[in-house]
C-alpha cells in the first residue's frame, strides 16, 4: 500500500573526465545539489584500468570497451554518493539520456557532454548497480 512514505535510496555519481578536465566540478554538484541530491561521500580517483573494467564489466563485449576504459582512465574523476527519496531513478532523470544529442534540456548531459561518449557523468542505473557501483568506489 502507498502511504505516500519517504524512501531514502543512495546512487553512485561519477563526475567524469571531461568535465573535470574543463573545470565544470563545481557547476555540476551545484545541479546535483539544487535538485535536493544529498552528498553523503565525495572522493576524486585516478581510476586504475582494472577498476575502469570491473566498474564497466557488464559492456566488456562492447566494441566502446577499450575507448570507454581508455577514457575513464585518463585523468580525474569525482565519485559522489548520493542520498535522496527516489534517488536512483531521480538522478538518471537529471543526467539525461546517454547521448547529449537526445538529452532534454536541463539534464547535466544536455548542459555539459560532448558527446555520448565523453557525458560528463555517470549515475547507477538500478538498485543493484547502485550497491555494486558504491561497494567498487568506496569500498
Ligand atoms: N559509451 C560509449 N559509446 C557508446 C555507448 C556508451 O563510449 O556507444 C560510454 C559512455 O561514456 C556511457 C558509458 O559508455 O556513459 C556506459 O554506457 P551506458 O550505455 O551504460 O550509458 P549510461 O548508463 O552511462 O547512460
Ligand atoms: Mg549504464
Amino acid at each position: 500500500m502507498d502511504r505516500g512514505e519517504v524512501i531514502m535510496e543512495k546512487t553512485l555519481a561519477i563526475i567524469k573526465p571531461d568535465a573535470t578536465e574543463r573545470n565544470l566540478i563545481g557547476d555540476i554538484i551545484k545541479m546535483i545539489e539544487m535538485n535536493n541530491f544529498k552528498l553523503k561521500r565525495i572522493n576524486s580517483v585516478y581510476m586504475t584500468v582494472s577498476i575502469a573494467e570491473e566498474f564497466y564489466a557488464m559492456h566488456s563485449e562492447k566494441p566502446f570497451f577499450k575507448s570507454l576504459v581508455d577514457y575513464m582512465t585518463s585523468g580525474m574523476v569525482v565519485v559522489l554518493e548520493l542520498e535522496k527519496n527516489n534517488a536512483i531513478e531521480d538522478f538518471r532523470k537529471l543526467i539525461g539520456t546517454t547521448n547529449p544529442e537526445d538529452a532534454e534540456e536541463g539534464t547535466i548531459r544536455k548542459k555539459f557532454a560532448i558527446d555520448k561518449s565523453h557525458n560528463s557523468i555517470h549515475g547507477s542505473d538500478s538498485l543493484e548497480s547502485a550497491n555494486r557501483e558504491i561497494s567498487i568506489l568506496f569500498g
